[in-house]
């Protein structure tokens, strides 16, 4: 007899990931980036490393936070920053990091912004040129897709600048569609992290 049941599980894997902040209930400000297929999942593999006191040493300051947040009766919120194919999750994590901690969030992610910047020249199918990054106002090198070569600081490039040569000749459609992409990123953080954005 075959066999009863309430609905099938749709086993096929997912291409899609989501690019994810932990943020503070008090403050609501964002305190982690991660990227993960399954957020509920992920959720709570991050309770049970505060709770069971499941993490590397590294992630001491994490978990710390999280479980205070706990233990003041609170969760720590997870919100979505944006939902990528799942190839390009781990650049697009790196660029969101790299976006937060340039905005001025305190989040607890190591700190590997050269790499950051690396991540948000691929957007652009381009390189960054510098091999280290001192602070987000100071000027990195960077190469556009076209070989322009130009200077431009960390806090330029996230407020949407990008190489001046290829700016004055007319955009064209993959350099203004990534444009698009940029922006509507930019929306939805501005939306959800307003204090970020004030600093601008
Ligand atoms: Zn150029």
């Amino acid at each position: 007899m075959p066999v009863e049941y309430l609905y099938e599980v749709n086993t096929y894997p997912s291409c899609l990931a989501y690019i994810y902040a932990l943020v503070d209930p008090s403050s609501m400000h964002a305190r982690y980036v991660g990227m993960t297929e399954n957020p509920v999942v992920r959720y709570n593999q991050h309770h049970s490393n505060a709770t069971k006191k499941l993490y590397e040493k590294e992630e001491k300051q994490l978990y710390s936070w999280f479980k205070d947040v706990l233990d003041n009766g609170m969760r720590p919120k997870m919100v979505i920053l944006a939902e990528v194919a799942l190839e390009k999750a781990k650049i697009s994590e790196r660029h969101f990091i790299g976006l937060l901690r340039t905005s001025g969030e305190p989040i607890f992610n190591r700190n590997k912004t050269i790499f950051e910047m690396q991540a948000i020249a691929k957007l652009y199918d381009a390189e960054c040129l510098s091999i280290e990054y001192l602070s987000s106002i100071k000027s990195l090198r960077w190469q556009c897709r076209s070989k322009h070569g130009f200077s431009l600081s960390a806090a330029r490039i996230l407020r949407g600048e990008w190489c001046p040569t290829c700016s004055k000749q007319s955009a064209t459609k993959s350099s203004q569609k990534v444009k698009e992409i940029y922006e509507s990123n930019r929306v939805q953080l501005q939306q959800q992290f307003p204090s970020a954005f004030s600093l601008y």
